[in-house]
Order: C-alpha cells, then structure tokens, then sequence
C-alpha cells in the first residue's frame, strides 16, 4: 500500500482571494497565480516517496459559475506546477450533502480507493480546518498552515509557515514510531 500527502488547492497551491472575509478560489485561468512557496516543500515531500495528490471544494461548478473546462485547464497548469500525481474535486455545492464535500472524507476515501493508499499514514496538508476535520474522519494526520481559517486548531499540529511542514512531519512520524 502507498502513503500520500492530501494537499489543499486554494490557499496552499494557489493564491486564495479574500472577498467579503471569505477566501474565494480562481473563477478564470487569468485568476490562478501558483504560490511559490509550495514549490519546494511539495518537491521535498515528493522526494520523500509520498504521492502528492490535492483535494478542493468546487462549488462554482455546480453553481454554474466556474465551467468545468476552465476548471479542467487551470487543473493541467497546477498538476504540472507540482508534479501532483492526481487532484480530487467535489464540485458540489454545500446544500447538496454530498459524500465528497470536505469536512466529508469522501475524496480522501475516493482516493484511497483508486491509488490503494492506507490512510492511516497518510498526510492531509492544508490553510483550512474542513480539511483537518476530513483528515480525522478518514484516520489521516493533518497538518494546518496558519490562516483565519483553520478554526480552533483541531489539526494535529499547525505551523507557521508552509515552508514548516517537511521538518513537522518528519517529527510527527518520529513521535508515532516511538
Ligand atoms: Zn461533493
């Protein structure tokens, strides 16, 4: 079985835009503007033998917002950016009680299944708490980068910086293996 890093997309790939106090995702490819600062611990962890697969609440799709297509393109961009080996969407909207729509697990169960992944050593990475909650209801560790949006910090660690979460990591394994 193999192990992967679950990446949030916005807020950790790419640049999230803050409207009305909410982080609102690209709507158009003109939008998507990578963060660099993912760049070289993705590269690291990939190093490291983890798939690197991101997961994302798209709920302008279904909202007839954001079309599929540009979704699509701005997803070609990104998996080429990262090297990421797979992006799960749950392009549904919240009032639609989905399986797959994060704090669900849905995607991280969905992944699992297609790349035979144990989760339980798998690793969620992400700037929100929806993600830490899907880690826990999936039996993922969950790593959150500091942001108004982490919640009460129910993450089992949270860092300061992106640039933080190879060296937490390595520290987390090495508290589970002793
Ligand atoms: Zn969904």
């Amino acid at each position: 079985m193999r192990t992967a890093v679950f990446v949030e997309r916005d807020g950790i790939l790419n640049v999230e835009r803050v409207e009305r106090g909410q982080p609102m995702p690209p709507l158009a490819i003109e939008q998507l503007q990578h963060n660099p600062q993912a760049i070289e611990p993705l590269l690291r962890l990939k190093a490291a033998g983890y798939l690197l697969i991101a997961t994302t609440n798209q709920p302008w799709v279904s909202r007839g917002v954001l079309p599929r297509r540009e979704l699509d393109l701005m997803h070609s961009i990104l998996r080429r950016t990262f090297s990421l080996d797979d992006i799960f969407v749950c392009p549904h909207d919240h009032s639609e009680f989905c399986p797959c729509h994060k704090p669900r697990p849905g995607l991280l169960f969905e992944a699992s299944f297609k790349w035979k992944l144990n989760l339980e050593h798998c690793v969620v990475i992400s700037n929100k708490w929806q993600d830490a909650e899907a880690a826990r209801n999936a039996g993922c560790t969950s790593i959150l980068v500091e942001s108004p949006w982490i919640g009460a910090g129910r993450g089992d660690a949270v860092v300061a910086r992106l640039g933080d979460v190879v060296s937490k990591l390595g520290k987390l394994q090495y508290t589970q293996a002793a």
